[in-house]
């Protein structure tokens, strides 16, 4: 195979994504933000890998989020990202936001799962020498540890800080509750948590319920992930399944059951709202999340550089009136 064309930056790369302040931190994020969770394993070209990486890129996106056991396998996505950095975008380590975490099941036995002060610190020295980075800019509880003392994986967060392998600390998943806990016990670490991944999209409003309040008062920014659903809320189901489709590529984490007639039935529907505005379903779903003060940054994933170009295109949409949020409202 051809070695790939050297990579030089768009000249215009910071010229229409604009950057919203991440809670009350000094760390701006980009509207749009590429996570690697699917798309970046051993089983995708490497090449579509590099496309998506270099148009983000290009188009602004400066923050890219990575986990311990994004893959398939395990690990795969930090070694992809890892070697794309290395080729092309090592240049511009000083202009991205590198985040990864660890919560997730990774190796065998009891250290490699979960929340313990071993775990964490170990999973990140691994994720580090993957991607062959100095330091992560965020480095994340992934998830809550009901066995462990929210001290210690806190703690452990701070180390990560304190040692210089993470600029920021983070959490994902935490309720409302939870996050409060986490949020003083770092306040009084003197390493602020600053951000909060959480899942938010028009099909699951959980954050809503308390979170988002909790957030406000935290000072902490919210950077939600799926926020399409995983492609629910885009045109991709409208009528059938496609074969290059999440769906039918047949991973374990969107499958045909997700697919309810309900749920096409709203997506159709909210695509007329769509459409009315002069937006892709995709488009309305990032614009309808942004209605939240809270929300710093949209996560989102894509297989095809048109997705990130789409999605790109929604941040200088006009905002949703209070009758389109009324009627999306109806529909949901
Ligand atoms: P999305 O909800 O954005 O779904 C992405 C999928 O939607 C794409 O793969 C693509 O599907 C489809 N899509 C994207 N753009 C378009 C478009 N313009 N038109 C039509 N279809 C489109 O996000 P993900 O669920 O992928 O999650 C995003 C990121 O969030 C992850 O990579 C990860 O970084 C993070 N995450 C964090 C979790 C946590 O626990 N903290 C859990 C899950 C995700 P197709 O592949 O079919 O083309």
């Amino acid at each position: 195979m051809n070695p790939p064309e050297p990579y030089l930056a768009s000249s215009a790369r910071y010229d229409s994504l604009p950057y919203l302040r991440c809670g009350a931190s000094g760390l701006l994020l980009p509207k749009i933000s590429l996570g690697l969770w699917q798309n970046f394993g051993l089983t995708h070209p490497l090449e579509n890998s590099r496309a998506l990486l270099r148009r983000a890129f290009d188009l602004g996106i400066t923050h890219f989020d990575l986990a311990n056991n994004y893959g398939p396998p395990p690990g795969a996505a930090e070694t992809t990202f890892g070697c794309i950095l290395r080729e092309d975008l090592a240049p511009y380590r000083d202009e991205m936001i590198i985040s990864s975490k660890a919560g997730y099941l990774m190796w065998p036995g009891p250290y490699g799962d979960w929340g313990s002060r071993k775990y964490m610190l170990a999973s990140l020295d691994q994720s580090l020498k993957r991607t062959g980075l100095d330091y992560f800019d965020i480095f994340y509880s992934h998830r809550p540890d009901p066995n462990t003392p929210l001290e210690e994986t806190m703690g452990a967060l701070d180390h990560a800080v304190r040692s210089g392998k993470a600029l920021y600390a983070g959490i994902s998943n935490y309720s409302a509750e939870q996050t409060r806990a986490a949020a003083a016990l770092l306040r009084r670490l003197g390493t602020p948590c600053i951000i909060h991944q959480a899942r938010y999209n028009m099909f699951d409003r959980w954050v809503e319920r308390d979170l988002l309040t909790t957030l406000s008062q935290e000072s902490i920014g919210l950077i939600v992930f799926s926020p399409l659903a995983q492609g629910l809320l885009t045109n991709r189901y409208l009528h059938g399944t496609p074969e290059d489709s999440r769906i039918a590529q047949g991973g374990p984490f969107l499958t045909s059951e997700d697919l309810t007639p309900e749920k096409i039935d709203k997506a159709r529907r909210l695509n007329e709202i769509a459409q009315a505005r002069n937006q892709s379903l995709a488009q309305l779903a990032i614009t309808w999340l942004f209605r939240q003060k809270q929300v710093t940054s949209a996560l989102i994933g894509a297989s095809k550089v048109s997705q990130i170009e789409e999605l790109c295109a929604a941040v200088t949409a006009p905002l949703l009136t209070a009758e389109e949020i009324a009627r999306i409202d109806s529909i949901l």
